[in-house]
């Protein structure tokens, strides 16, 4: 099949990238040796207005992740990036982070909304799948081990006026133009569709999602069984450029479903992922305890989850912008996480949050970081 051995290619260099930038991370922490005491404490930092607005850095973010490393540009303390953000793989992620804030990101730090989709790759690995949003959503899909995905762009241009306002859209997506493909989608069931990142043109996604999901997967034939339907997170604002804050995921899932209820007798069916999901801070937890082991063991992370789940942390901080997912979710998850809420971003408030108090309020990433070092006397 055509779109098969095009994303062959992709997917191998995907998986060649990715694999040699975990060995050059294993690398750099095996040039730290094990003389130390494992660091008792990890950080997750949020992204979007906590360490960037848009793609600037803000609140000091580059001084002051070099501080988490040692001389020689060795990380020393672990840390992750904890984002509901997403659109690219976390391995262009991690690539596009170092050089926006000068130090070495490895793609195992970079944990974005739709990173535990991979987790259902063995349920939909051959089946036919649809990723929305902006960025590459079908090239994440396709790293995670997805074999039949297709982008919301491709999937739609299979179908002659699926959309009736494209000729009066100014923008121009790329057709698919292989027949393959067009007799694939329009014989094989959409069995279900991720929303990987924010959908850049709500009234084309919304009609196409809407198509999928009342006939069962096939555009434009009988009512049909809802197929699956998983959101990276759901975010109802972010901040971004402008001033105040922008409609995210969550406004669009609102959206989607609105409609969908309207048309359709049954209610719209759906899973969401990301902060403030316990789910996902067990999960950095985890990842953080890897990132301890290969740093003082000089063991192979990815075979060391055994090893790394005996570990404990005294205290993981969170540090985020926004009172509703990022202090919100590390409240639910508990100990060992601690909670510092910055005011570079959606939380602009004087005193603490009133719903979701953080442990700590602090104006920018760089005196959460102070205070964190302080506390572990490393400052
Ligand atoms: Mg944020």
């Amino acid at each position: 099949m055509s779109l098969r051995i095009l994303r062959k290619a992709s997917q191998t260099q995907n998986a060649k990238q990715l694999s040699s930038s975990f060995s050059k991370f294993t690398r750099s922490f095996s040039q730290l040796s094990s003389q130390s005491k494992p660091p008792s404490f990890g950080i997750a930092f949020d992204i979007d207005g906590v360490v960037l607005r848009s793609e600037a850095p803000i609140g000091g973010s580059p001084q002051v992740l070099r501080r988490l490393y040692d001389d020689s540009g060795n990380l020393s303390i672990p840390y992750v990036f904890l984002t509901n953000g997403g659109g690219f793989t976390e391995s262009k992620r991690a690539l596009e982070l170092s050089e926006l804030l000068g130090v070495k990101i490895s793609p195992l730090q970079v944990l974005q909304g739709h990173t535990p989709f991979k987790q259902l790759v063995n349920r939909f690995e051959n089946e036919l799948i649809v990723a929305v949003g902006k960025g590459e959503p079908a090239a994440v899909m396709s790293e995670y081990g997805f074999k039949n995905v297709l982008s919301i762009d491709d999937y739609a241009s299979c179908f002659e006026n699926i959309d009736p306002l494209a000729p009066y859209k100014k923008w121009t997506t790329k057709q698919v133009k292989e027949v393959a493909a067009r007799d694939l989608v329009s014989s094989q069931r959409v069995q279900a569709a991720f929303i990987v990142s924010d959908s850049v043109d709500w009234s084309r996604d919304i009609q196409v999602l809407c198509d999928i999901f009342r006939t069962g997967g096939l555009p434009g034939r009988e009512i049909g069984h809802q197929p699956h339907l998983y959101f990276a997170h759901d975010d109802l604002a972010y901040q971004a450029a402008f001033p105040t804050e922008r409609f995210g995921m969550g406004a669009f899932r609102i959206a989607l479903e609105s409609i969908f209820n309207r048309i359709h007798p049954h209610a719209l069916e759906y899973t969401t992922f990301g902060k403030p999901n316990p789910f996902v801070f067990k999960n950095a937890e985890l990842v953080l305890k890897q990132l301890v082991s290969a740093l003082h063991d000089n063991l192979q992370v990815a075979n060391n989850q055994a090893n790394a789940g005996s570990y404990q942390f005294k205290t993981l901080y969170m540090i985020g912008d926004n009172p509703s997912v990022d202090i919100n979710g590390a409240r639910q998850a508990g100990h060992p996480w601690f909670s510092i809420l910055t005011r570079t971003g959606v939380f602009k408030g004087k005193e603490n949050h009133a719903e979701f108090p953080a442990d700590l309020v602090v104006d920018t990433v760089e005196e959460a970081v102070d205070f964190v070092l302080r506390k572990e006397c490393i400052s």
